[in-house]
C-alpha cells in the first residue's frame, strides 16, 4: 500500500482508495482509465506493426516465397494479437 496526493487537495491519501476522504476526488477511478488508455495504445501499436510486417510480406513474395509468407504469417498473428489484447483489456 503505498500513499499518493490528491490531486485536488494534496492531501496523502492510499492509492487503494477509491477516493479522497477529505474532497472526495475520485483517485482509484482515474487510475483505472489511465492503465486502460496504456494498455489500449499498447495493443493498438501491436496491430499497427503487424500490419506493416504483413505488407512487408507482400513484397517479399516478388524475391521469396517463403520469406514473404513467414511476414505475413507473422504480421496476421500480431494483427489479431493486438486486436484481440485490446478487446480483452476492455471488457
Ligand atoms: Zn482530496
Amino acid at each position: 500500500m503505498a500513499l499518493i496526493k490528491c490531486p485536488e487537495c494534496q492531501l496523502e491519501v492510499s492509492d487503494k482508495a477509491a477516493a479522497c476522504p477529505k474532497c472526495g476526488y475520485p483517485i482509484a477511478v482515474d487510475k483505472k482509465v489511465q492503465t486502460i488508455e496504456q494498455t489500449g495504445k499498447k495493443y493498438k501499436g501491436m496491430t499497427l506493426i503487424g500490419f506493416f510486417v504483413a505488407v512487408l510480406g507482400l513484397f517479399s513474395l516478388n524475391f521469396s516465397i517463403d520469406l514473404g509468407l513467414s511476414l505475413i504469417l507473422v504480421g496476421v498473428v500480431m494483427m489479431f494479437a493486438g486486436k484481440i489484447g485490446g478487446w480483452w483489456h476492455h471488457s
